[in-house]
C-alpha cells in the first residue's frame, strides 16, 4: 500500500504517518526528517537544505526528488510506504507518478489532513521534536511523560527553528501557493481522501483506518 499524506505544515501528517506505518508494517518516509538528519550530521545536502528550511521555503525539487527516489528504491519499500511531506509541489508529484508508472504501479491513497490556518500556529509553536529519533509531541495536546525529554529515546526535545511563529506564517503561504494544488491533482486521479485533522489524534487515526480498510 502506497500512501501520501497531504496537509498544511503542522496539520498532523507526521503524527498520523507514524501510526499508519506501525499498524500496516510499512516504512514512514519523511523528507523533512531526512533533511534534519543531514543537518545534524553536517552533510553537504544538510547544509544546502538548511538555507531554505530556516526561511520556511521549500528545498529545490531537484534535490528533494533525488533523495526521495533513492529512499523508495530501498528493499524495505517493496510492500509500500507512507510518504509524509512529499510531494509538496506539482513537479514532485509528476516525478513520483512517472517513476511508479514505469513499474506499472501507482499511489493508492492521498490523505489530506485538513486543519484551518487559525489552528496551525498554535500546533507548531507547541510542537516539540526529538532530533535523534524523529518523535514529535505537543506541549498541551500530546505531552511527553517527562517535560522536555523524548519518551522513546530519552533525548532532549527542541522547538524546531522553522516552527517559530514568523517562519510558520511563511510556511503557510508556501503551502497555499505550492502544495495545495496537489489536492486537485490527486482528486483528478480519484484517490484523494480528506480527514478532519482538528479532532484528537486517535479520532483522526480512526478516520484514516476506515479509509484504508
Ligand atoms: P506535520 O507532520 O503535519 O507538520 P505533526 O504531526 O508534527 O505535523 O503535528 C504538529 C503538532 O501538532 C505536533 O506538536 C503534534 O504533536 C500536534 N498534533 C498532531 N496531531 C494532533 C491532533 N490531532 N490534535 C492536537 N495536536 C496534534
Ligand atoms: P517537514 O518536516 O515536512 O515539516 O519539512 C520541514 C522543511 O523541510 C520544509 O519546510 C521544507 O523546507 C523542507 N522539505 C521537506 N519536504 C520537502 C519537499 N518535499 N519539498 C521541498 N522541501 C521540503
Amino acid at each position: 500500500m502506497k500512501i501520501i499524506m497531504l496537509g498544511a505544515p503542522g496539520a498532523g501528517k507526521g503524527t498520523q504517518a507514524k501510526m499508519i506505518a506501525e499498524k500496516y508494517g510499512i516504512p514512514h518516509i519523511s523528507t523533512g526528517d531526512i533533511f534534519r538528519a543531514n543537518i545534524k550530521n553536517a552533510t553537504e545536502l544538510g547544509m544546502e537544505a538548511k538555507k531554505y528550511m530556516d526561511e520556511g521555503k521549500l528545498v529545490p525539487d531537484e534535490l528533494t526528488v533525488k533523495i526521495l527516489l533513492d529512499r523508495v528504491a530501498q528493499d524495505d519499500c517493496k510492500n509500500g510506504y507512507v510518504l509524509d511531506g512529499f510531494p509538496r509541489t506539482i513537479p514532485q508529484a509528476e516525478v513520483l507518478t512517472a517513476a511508479l508508472e514505469k513499474m506499472n504501479d501507482a499511489v493508492d491513497f492521498a490523505i489530506d489532513v485538513n486543519v484551518p490556518d487559525e489552528n496551525i500556529v498554535n500546533r507548531m509553536s507547541g510542537r516539540r521534536a526529538c532530533l535523534t529519533c524523529g518523535a514529535t509531541y505537543h506541549i498541551v495536546h500530546i505531552p511527553p511523560k517527562q517535560e522536555g525529554i523524548c519518551d522513546k529515546c530519552g533525548s532532549a526535545l527542541v522547538l524546531r527553528d522553522d516552527d517559530k511563529p514568523e517562519t510558520v506564517l511563511n510556511r503557510l503561504k508556501v503551502y497555499h501557493d505550492q502544495t495545495q494544488p496537489l489536492i486537485d491533482y490527486y482528486t483528478e486521479k480519484g484517490i484523494l481522501k480528506t480527514v478532519d485533522g482538528t479532532k484528537d489524534m486517535q479520532e483522526v487515526f480512526e478516520q484514516i483506518v476506515s479509509i484504508l480498510s
